[in-house]
């Protein structure tokens, strides 16, 4: 018997304990997690009006009620078990910890009240615990969104949504009624670069083009000249294509607008005690790729500030780390013997959630290769240790619980309401 220990119920998480469940029955997986709930990003990260892409949890389900594979939720390693200990009870551990902490925009004034990093404000949205309680300033007439990738289109779109654009998502009720309420009519999404440097996909972007409310604004002197999008990739093409659409759309009725601030670098955030509004200067691109300043300047009012410039992952003590990449240090998945990564832990923030597919089926391999099973206790050592330290510990079906009544308690229309807060979850625990 191989005892395998997967930190992280993410995507990567359930691909790695997939592929290695699909290898043979001599192998148990425990998939250890902070939260009381599984699937971390599709959760607490994919954005709420984006079922289709969350349903991917029905796959992972699968896993998770597969006899080899237990779900370890509510324990966080580090406070309840340490590496050292886990490295000790299992063959192998997998760290599938994803990238949930913002990079830092490191700008005077960054630090002002209402400014935000995208980690908190989505999962202020998508109800993460740690981020119910934010609050974030939405009686301000205007927000910045700093990014040009998909999570600032997330962001940007959730900011523009009418109550009626919601029916169907499971936004979370503090979330839901805010945003109904917000006052902010201007959401300006700034790029240091330009139109052909985005690096947003064009569905997502599309999206924008069809918001009830909201209308995008492109500056058609942004763009270059239009026989160079024959040159872009695909993907890239089509999102270029829909920037040159937004450039020629009128407002009509609707109140809110998207500017896209291309060629727009932060300086930094001014404001009396909390944000207020953000000095931009203009740049232009050097050798077609890096942004350079020009020295001009201009100023955006702002009583919200998003950033959505990346996220990396948090380090765990004593597990070689790459800080510039926030990322563990590997090669090709393998940390140190017996230790691996997956994912966003693995690669840094890219790619899309199948993207994390490929990674846990190559890592399986490694392990199938590399990894012996011996005398080690793996789940049952786990469970006696934390039962000496009284964790809480949550099993699959304490989750699908708490599951139940977030079903039961949902929005007409909506999937679920979620608990946000832990003990509430474990009071619905057995
Ligand atoms: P991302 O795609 O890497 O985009 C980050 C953006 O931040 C880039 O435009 C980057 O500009 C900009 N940036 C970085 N540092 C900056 C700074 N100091 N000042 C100003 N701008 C800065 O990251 P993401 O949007 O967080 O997305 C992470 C991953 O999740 C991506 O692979 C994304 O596609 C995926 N995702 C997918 C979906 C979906 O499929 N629906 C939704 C959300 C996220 P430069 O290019 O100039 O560096």
């Amino acid at each position: 018997m191989r005892h395998i220990a997967i930190i992280g119920s993410g995507p990567a998480g359930y691909y790695s304990a997939e592929a290695l469940q699909k290898q043979d029955d001599g192998i148990r997986i425990d998939i250890i997690d902070r939260m009381p709930v599984p699937y971390g990003l599709i959760r607490f990260g994919v954005a709420p009006d984006h079922q289709s892409i969350k349903a991917v949890y029905k796959r992972y389900e699968k896993v998770a009620l597969s006899d080899e594979v237990r779900f370890v939720g509510n324990v966080l390693v580090g406070r309840d078990v340490s590496m050292a200990e886990l490295l000790d009870l299992y063959d192998a551990i997998i760290l599938a910890t994803g990238a949930p902490e913002d990079r830092p925009l490191d700008i005077p004034g960054g630090d002002l009240p209402g400014v935000i990093g995208s980690a908190a404000f989505v999962g202020w949205y998508n109800g993460h615990p740690d981020f119910a309680a934010l609050d974030p300033p939405l009686d301000v007439s205007a927000a910045a969104v700093i990014g040009n990738g998909n999570v600032a289109l997330d962001v940007a779109r959730i900011l523009s949504k009418t109550p009626a654009e919601f029916v169907g998502s499971d936004i979370v009720a503090h979330a839901f009624e805010a945003l109904g309420n917000s006052a902010i009519r201007n959401i300006h999404v700034l790029g240091r670069r330009g139109p052909h440097q985005i690096a947003m996909t064009p569905k997502e972007l599309g999206e924008l083009g069809h918001l009830e409310d909201a209308v995008p604004k492109v500056d058609p002197a942004d763009f270059p000249p239009p026989d160079g999008d024959a040159a872009l990739e695909p993907g890239l093409r089509k999102s270029v294509a829909h920037l040159r659409d937004f450039a020629g759309l009128q407002p009509g009725e609707r109140r809110k607008t998207i500017l896209f601030d291309f060629f727009a670098r932060p300086v930094r955030i001014e404001g009396e005690g909390k944000a207020e509004r953000m000095i931009v200067e203009r740049t232009r691109l050097d050798e077609g790729k890096a942004a350079v300043g020009t020295g001009e300047t201009y100023e955006i009012d702002c009583g919200l500030v998003v950033t959505c410039i990346g996220y990396r992952t948090p380090p765990i003590e004593g597990v070689p780390y790459e800080a510039d990449l926030g990322r563990f240090a590997n090669e090709n998945g393998l940390i140190s013997p017996g230790l691996y990564c997956v994912g966003w832990a693995r690669r840094g923030p890219t790619g899309t959630i199948g993207t994390n597919r490929p990674d846990g089926y190559e890592v399986a391999e490694k392990i199938a290769a590399e990894v012996r099973g011996g005398d080690k206790p793996g789940g049952a050592g786990l469970d006696r240790l934390l039962g000496a330290r009284k964790v809480r510990v949550v099993t699959f079906s304490d989750w699908q619980r708490i599951e139940a009544a977030e079903a039961a308690r949902a929005r007409q229309g909506s999937p679920r309401e979620k608990f946000v807060d832990i003990d509430e979850m474990l009071g619905l625990c057995r």
